[in-house]
């Protein structure tokens, strides 16, 4: 354990704090290339059988624990570790003599091929039967199980990075926040992580450092990970945690996002699963303005299928009942790899045939989503906007268009997250009804800086003069044509970032749930005037810094105060 209150920074992801112990997460293990011939080949065999067995029983206990999702995905592993032919193959190449582990990998490997091969249901288990593989591996080994512990009480979840599958699939009512030493703010982890309200500190240098049941202090409004905090520092966490609550309280009964003389501006929420919509059920959010559909297939070894797709969106559309719905057509590619459809071998995966450009080879993959959603509204009485990642050109805004509305949806739109379509959006507006801007891919495409790398996180900064020109000259489309621009990227989420998008004419703001209340409480002390001063005050400023500084001076005190703005 470091000296009490030692500080790491890294990069907060929301605005929320909380204290608690630490459980790390563990890596795969790695299996040695020149792992030997055992000398007693049944003892080995024994040994292998025993993990198996061990990690079957461990899942169980953990799913006894779980809540009902978490636990089917866990007895459904243990039934692997279980199966009997799987055992028995493992067994029979061990007593002929290879190393054990090698043994057991090829054997999981080739039910692997059998089960992507076998498509629907069982392809979808490729990603547990390689976690399974890992659990064994590890238990032979002797070392603990890779992944997020088993959680017995509330903890902080520590790791070098967690693959956004392991955020999805983490256990809302045991983790108390996120700690990873690497990764952005921008990446999918963090976005999950705040979608599921979770303080989180992404880039926090020496988290490999923290060990399990270490107490740490995570602040997300200042990035910081405070080690054995002191008395005082975990009252501060609790003080801002109340303050939180309470302001979350005080704006619920705030139907819709206004200004203080009554400029409306939608307050929308970005989700990524079925489950997200139904949390949002009571949540005072006026409807989506992102669901990132393809966090529903992150651990899928196959495309969905029409029926799946239809099934899970009238879900997400039900939970919402007539609430705005605002769905993306699938984003794979860069740092969201779908295993179906994403080609691998790209030198510049994030410049490569990702979002709407997989279109060119993978067509029927964006029609049956299309008619997916056109099926799951008609069956649920929704009429949800529809748009597309990733476009650069007008050709593809109207390819996109024409595929959209030929599948029966009404409102289509497009995504601003090239400079190329905010340069060209009031071209871009002839061809669709209406346009979200992504500050998340707009700041990694204008500052040519990957937004998965943390290190450079002084340029991915929504606030560059240069993203905040593009961001204008889209919003200045928009009043010209009529129609409405949205932001959905991250930046909507920064209170003082929120007041600047206003002043611009942004339509509506749409982030991770547990920011709507901060971004709302701005809003309602600031008239249109100031939010439009704000505006003109930044865009004139040459650096980012002093562009969030000369916003940031025009913000009324209290809500400074308040929301911990500097
Ligand atoms: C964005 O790029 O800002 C965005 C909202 O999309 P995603 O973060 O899912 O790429
Ligand atoms: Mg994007």
């Amino acid at each position: 354990m470091s000296t009490q209150n030692a500080v790491l920074q890294g990069v907060g992801v929301g605005r929320g704090a909380v204290w608690g112990p630490v459980a790390t997460v563990r890596p795969a293990p790695v299996v040695p290339a020149d792992e030997p011939v055992p000398a007693d080949p049944a003892a080995a065999k024994e040994k292998v059988l025993a993990a198996f067995s061990d990690v079957a029983a461990g899942l169980r206990a953990q799913a006894e624990g779980a809540s009902a999702t978490i636990a089917d995905v866990l007895t459904a592993t243990a039934l692997m570790a279980d199966d009997p032919a799987l055992r028995a193959q493992t067994g029979q190449r061990i007593d002929k003599g290879e190393p054990p582990l090698h043994a057991l990998v090829a054997v999981i490997d080739s039910f692997a091929v059998m089960f992507t091969a076998a498509g629907g249901y069982l392809a979808e288990r490729v990603t547990d039967l390689n976690s399974m593989r890992d659990r064994v591996v590890a238990r032979y080994q002797g070392l603990p199980e890779p992944g997020v512990p088993p959680l017995d009480r509330p903890a902080i979840i520590v790791a070098p990075d967690l693959s956004p599958a392991d955020t999805a699939a983490l256990d809302l009512e045991k983790v108390l926040g996120i700690v990873i030493e690497q990764g952005g703010p921008t990446g999918h982890t963090a976005i999950i992580a705040g979608q599921l309200g979770l303080p989180c500190v992404v880039r926090a240098t020496g988290a490999s450092s923290l060990v399990d049941g270490d107490i740490i202090a995570v602040d997300a409004a200042n990035g910081t990970v405070t080690l054995d905090p002191d008395d005082a520092t975990k009252a501060a966490v609790e003080t801002r945690r109340a303050g939180l609550a309470t302001l979350a309280e005080a704006t619920e009964a705030t139907e819709d996002g206004a200004t203080a003389d009554g400029h409306r501006v939608a307050l929308l929420a970005n989700i990524g699963t079925a489950e997200d919509a139904e949390r949002l059920t009571d949540a005072a959010v006026e409807g989506v303005g992102l669901f990132r559909t393809e966090v529903l297939f992150l651990g899928a070894a196959t495309a969905p299928t029409e029926d799946d797709q239809a099934r899970v969106y009238a879900r997400a559309f039900s939970a919402l009942g007539g609430r705005k719905v605002v769905l993306r057509t699938l984003d794979a590619g860069a740092d969201k790899p779908l295993a179906f459809v994403t080609q691998a071998g790209e030198e510049n995966p994030a410049l490569g045939v990702r979002g709407f450009r997989l279109v060119r080879h993978a067509e029927e993959l964006l029609r049956t989503q299309l008619e997916a959603v056109a099926r799951a509204a008609k069956e649920t009485g929704g009429t949800p906007w529809v748009m597309a990642p990733m476009i650069a050109t007008v050709e593809e805004a109207r390819q996109f268009a024409a595929m959209a509305r030929e599948a029966g949806i009404q409102t289509v739109g497009v995504m601003v997250e090239v400079p190329a379509a905010a340069l060209r959006a009031r071209d871009i507006l002839a061809e669709v009804d209406f346009v979200s801007l992504g500050t998340n891919d707009l700041a990694q495409y204008t500052m040519a800086t990957d937004r998965l790398l943390g290190s450079l996180v002084d340029l991915l900064d929504a606030w560059q003069p240069a993203v905040l020109d593009l961001v204008a000259a889209t919003a200045a489309a928009g009043v010209e044509t009529g129609k409405p621009v949205g932001v959905c990227g991250e930046s909507a989420a920064d209170p003082i970032m929120a007041l600047l998008l206003t002043g611009l004419s942004i339509t509506s703001l749409s982030m991770s749930p547990s920011a709507v209340p901060a971004v709302r409480f701005a809003l309602s002390k600031h008239s249109l005037e100031t939010c439009r001063a704000i505006g003109e005050a930044a865009r004139q400023a040459p650096t980012a810094a002093e562009a969030r500084a000369a916003a940031l001076a025009l913000v009324d005190p209290q809500v400074r105060e308040v929301l911990a703005l500097g």
